[in-house]
């Protein structure tokens, strides 16, 4: 089962399909912050309870720093996106097998 929560997509929670086979592959759980949108408050970053989430060496075409993804260890819980204060910067996927 999978879910997304993105104000792209209207804040709502989308369910899919769940699934069971015995081959696989490993999924996982992951955030996708869009650059451009990010204002680099640090909010995300801070809420973040595993603290995967971590300001970026770039600077966006609003000269800020912004957020970025580890790449790992997120657990979908989402209180990245409901801290984040600008519509459409962050998206939480959520996976489970
Ligand atoms: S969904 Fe949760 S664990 Fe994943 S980046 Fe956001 S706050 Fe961190
Ligand atoms: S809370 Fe939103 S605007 Fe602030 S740093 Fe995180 S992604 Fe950027």
């Amino acid at each position: 089962m999978w879910g997304c929560f993105s104000r792209s997509l209207g804040d709502t929670i989308n369910g899919g399909t769940s699934y069971m086979t015995t081959d696989a592959p490993a999924v996982v759980n992951e955030v996708v912050i869009r650059e451009e949108e990010c204002k680099g408050c640090k909010r995300c970053i801070d809420a973040c309870p595993p603290r995967v989430l971590e300001v970026a060496s770039h600077f966006n075409k609003m000269s800020y720093h912004p957020a970025q993804y580890k790449g790992e260890g997120c657990t979908g819980c989402a209180i990245c996106f409901y801290t984040c204060p600008e519509p459409g910067a962050i998206t939480v996927i959520r996976r489970r097998a």
